[in-house]
């Protein structure tokens, strides 16, 4: 695997503290800044990768159904229901579950996490306990990958140099390969008003999980870097606008719920009202302007480069 330079043209941690460290597992003289060669926020060094792996072999992560039904509409607009779509880091299979629904017979995921145990009791498509780097080596030994579309849900902010991981995937896809990813939006323009009002830490910096950073334009620059060009984009609700009118979840995270409450109602009452269509258009707009929680992107291979 190749390796940058990693030359940080601005600082937001040196070192991160142990507050943001907030499984109790805790790493000394790591720094977060903005790389310039990479194009977008991570920490430096990277932890190491046996460390990863320990870490997410005994930890599952949390999947949020809404947002895997919204990611699930947004690809199913982009791919056509025969293409094969392979789910890396598809935990309990909630997102290929998604994908069924609405009418993908080809469906593959693979996981380390403990939850590839039950989607393999799902009933339909194929899981594998498997890493993203498995997956790569096995598409790289064959010289084909297993799908036309790959799904990393909030995946790309979590592994160690995302940029080698993209141009890998790119290599393995076929030339009308689809990517399909989820991730935070961080250091946003709300969150960085909410941060500036109110003097907070930023809260969304959480270590060991998150070693990448990434904005609407860091994440398109990175897969333009990678050969990938955006073909669609939408956001998830803002949930920093609850913040700025002092729903202050992060101080008080009884208020979580209360939030997230709200947004679901908004959400259910636009569909309610029949116009899931507005919905859409509402958070692509929102998109396009950088706002939102979690960037959804689907992307396709450009064409030689990478
Ligand atoms: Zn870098």
């Amino acid at each position: 695997m190749t390796t940058t330079q990693h030359r940080f043209s601005s600082i937001v941690y040196d070192p991160i503290p142990q507050s943001r460290w907030p499984r109790g597992y805790f790493v000394d003289g790591l720094k977060l800044g903005f790389c310039d060669d990479c194009g977008f926020h991570h920490v430096y060094p990277y932890p190491d990768d046996a460390v990863l792996k320990a870490f997410y072999s005994q930890y599952e992560m949390p999947t949020a159904q809404a947002n895997l039904a919204e990611t699930a509409r947004l690809l199913a607009q982009n791919a056509s229901p025969a293409s094969t779509i392979v789910d890396i880091g598809c935990g309990d299979g909630s997102f290929l579950k998604e994908m069924h629904a609405l009418g993908f017979g080809n469906l593959v995921g693979f996981d380390t996490s403990p939850g590839i145990e039950r989607a393999k009791q799902l009933g339909f498509g194929r899981f594998f306990n498997a890493s993203v780097g498995e997956f790569l080596a096995r598409a790289e030994e064959t010289g084909r990958s297993e799908g036309d579309a790959v799904v990393m849900i909030n995946v790309l902010e979590h592994v160690t140099e995302p940029l080698a991981l993209l141009r890998r995937l790119h290599r393995a896809l076929p030339d009308d390969g689809v990517l399909c990813i989820t991730v935070p939006n961080d250091f946003s323009p709300l969150q960085r008003a909410f941060l500036k009002a109110k003097g907070h830490e930023p809260w969304f910096v959480w270590l060991p999980d998150h070693l990448n950073y990434f904005s609407f334009e860091t994440l398109s620059t990175a897969l333009k870097a990678s050969g990938f060009e955006v073909v669609d984009q939408s956001a998830l609700y803002p949930m920093e606008l609850f913040l700025l009118q002092d729903l202050d979840y992060i101080a008080d995270p009884a208020l979580g719920p209360v939030a997230h409450a709200r947004r679901v109602a908004f959400e259910d009452n636009m569909k309610a009202a029949g116009m899931t269509n507005t919905l859409d258009h509402f958070y692509r707009t929102l998109a396009a302007g950088g706002y939102g929680r979690d960037i959804m992107v689907v992307a396709r291979k450009a064409g030689g480069a990478g």
